[in-house]
């Protein structure tokens, strides 16, 4: 399949050593002549301050053929450019795409000029990429759009989501959690290749079949991201090491290493994030100057099994007054290392808005089992004490106008987290907005709706539309809307404001617009 050239050249070691190689047995492969467009994943940044970002790309002209290169490293040389024709390259250099990660290429871009808009492309092989474009941030910047989205499953619908994202012009977009989903759905507007992805390869392929679809591509090349992972980018309701199906530690480590290695190889991530085996560092911090910050927190890396799990699988479940190992104190939700460090930055953070963008809904939600109140184990509602050490520590630190930016739970809420948690009526911490799916399918309306009465916290809750939110932030408000989107449509489809709310400083709760 592979039809490389005879005019096909092996670099040298010296050649490799230009390029800054650490290791001496990478062989090098100087004029590579690729089968098809290597490009064909096309391009994305991420990460954005206000000196520059990083810039992704990967090789792969197979992309769904296990990438379709040769299994030497090839040099991808890259142009940073301040206008969208490439006519004034301010800045350009080599990097080195790796067979071990995919043939991905991950450039730190910084000393660029702040606020400012950037367009780049790669070269590999005679062969150019699509133009991105990104942007450094102001110093200190007096506004920034945000949109946040999550939960796409390939096969339940369409990303259309993201058309209407591009137009809105975000200076930059986080996503939420759910990047991908491991388990095929039932109900199907698309299929994937295979089932379950449980190697290297088989996530290989997942991705490359998510960044095939135009949409989700085109968010990437015009929006810098910010990445946030939940569960199913490895396994359904996974805690650290313990898969949902009782797999050994050992296999599922293996696995996990596998998701965590094409996540960072698809997506555009710092060089922090490269994982180093099964771990990855993605807690971090986003600075915006005196308009504020953003905690990206990992909520599943680090945590303990979720507590009385049932004995044939650990999905998620309902737990009632019963479950005694809930309420233990030293469970832990983020993991020792990640809860200093979140309190250290929280007692930084003395003015601004302070947003916490963790996977899960934090605030607190009662449900009902058997007539008694009941939790869910999965989420916060699980790891009670560990949700009270982040809200002592959040109102000690005194951390400046705190809002929780979440997903998972695939539909819309607006939140006041209650300063004592288990009194849902106390005052207010924090707002916390819950972006709902791009496509995964969102939990039941009604069931949801009857138990509002019991859960006075909450002052907004839809469940029935797919989309994504919309943060217009200042330094005098911060201002969400909820967008619905059709995703059974793979064009043409309208946008619907759902419903808007406004967070005012030293006034911690949504206020519906
Ligand atoms: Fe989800
Ligand atoms: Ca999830």
């Amino acid at each position: 399949m592979r039809r490389w050239s005879r005019r096909q050249f092996v670099g040298s070691l010296s050649a490799a050593a230009g390029l800054g190689l650490s290791g001496c047995h990478t062989r090098l492969l100087l004029h590579p002549q690729f089968v098809d467009n290597p490009f064909r994943l096309g391009v994305a940044s991420g990460d954005p301050d206000s000196e520059g970002f990083v810039i992704w790309t990967r090789l792969a002209p197979q992309p769904l053929a296990g990438g379709g290169m040769t299994s030497m490293a090839v040099p991808v040389r890259w142009e940073l450019a301040s206008d969208e024709k490439m006519g004034r390259v301010i800045r350009s250099g080599e990097a080195l795409a790796e067979p071990d990660w995919g043939h991905s290429v991950h450039v730190e871009l910084s000393g660029l000029p702040a606020g400012r808009e950037y367009f780049y492309r790669f070269y590999a092989g005679g062969e150019v990429s699509p133009v991105g474009r990104s942007k450094t941030l102001p110093v200190d910047p007096g506004q920034l759009r945000i949109a946040i989205a999550s939960c796409q499953h390939f096969e339940r619908g369409y990303f259309s989501a993201y058309r209407h994202i591009i137009e809105d012009q975000p200076d930059l977009l986080l996503f939420a959690g759910d990047y991908i989903y491991e388990t095929p759905d039932k109900r199907k507007i698309r299929q994937y290749l295979a089932g379950e992805p449980l190697t290297l390869d088989d996530y290989r392929v997942r991705y490359a079949e998510y960044r095939l679809d135009p949409d989700l591509q085109e968010a990437h090349r015009l929006i810098p991201w910010v990445m946030n992972w939940d569960d199913h980018e490895v396994d359904n309701d996974y805690a650290g090491l313990h898969s949902q199906d009782f797999q050994p530690v050992s296999e599922f480590a293996r696995r996990r290493q596998a998701a965590y290695q094409a996540f960072y190889e698809h997506l555009p991530l710092r060089l922090a994030a490269r994982p180093r085996g099964n771990q990855m560092q993605l807690y971090r911090l986003l600075d915006f100057g005196s308009l504020g910050r953003m905690l990206v927190l990992d909520g599943r890396q680090y945590r303990h099994p979720q507590a009385c799990r049932a004995r044939s699988r650990k999905e998620g479940k309902l737990l009632g007054p019963d479950c005694i190992e809930r309420l233990e104190p030293n469970r832990s939700y983020l993991g020792k290392e990640q809860e200093s460090w979140l309190q250290s930055r929280l007692a930084e953070a003395t003015s601004g808005w302070t947003m916490l963008a963790g996977p899960q809904v934090i605030t607190p939600f009662r449900q009902r089992k058997d007539g008694q109140p009941a939790y869910w184990n999965d989420n916060w509602n699980g790891y009670p004490a560990a949700r009270r050490r982040l809200l002592n520590d959040l109102q000690a630190s005194q951390a400046s106008d705190p809002i929780f930016l979440s997903g998972d739970i695939h539909s819309f809420w607006a939140n006041q987290v209650p300063s004592d948690p288990d009194q849902l009526d106390s005052r207010p911490l924090a707002a916390e907005f819950v972006t709902t799916s791009l496509t995964a399918k969102g939990p039941p309306f009604d069931l949801f709706t009857g138990l509002l009465p019991d859960n006075p916290q909450v002052h907004y809750f839809e469940s029935r539309k797919r989309g994504y939110t919309l943060c217009d932030i200042n330094r005098q408000r911060f201002h969400t809307e909820f967008v619905g989107v059709d995703e059974q449509q793979p064009s043409n489809t309208s946008r619907e404001s759902l419903a808007s709310f406004e967070v005012l400083p030293g006034q911690p709760w949504p206020v519906k617009i």
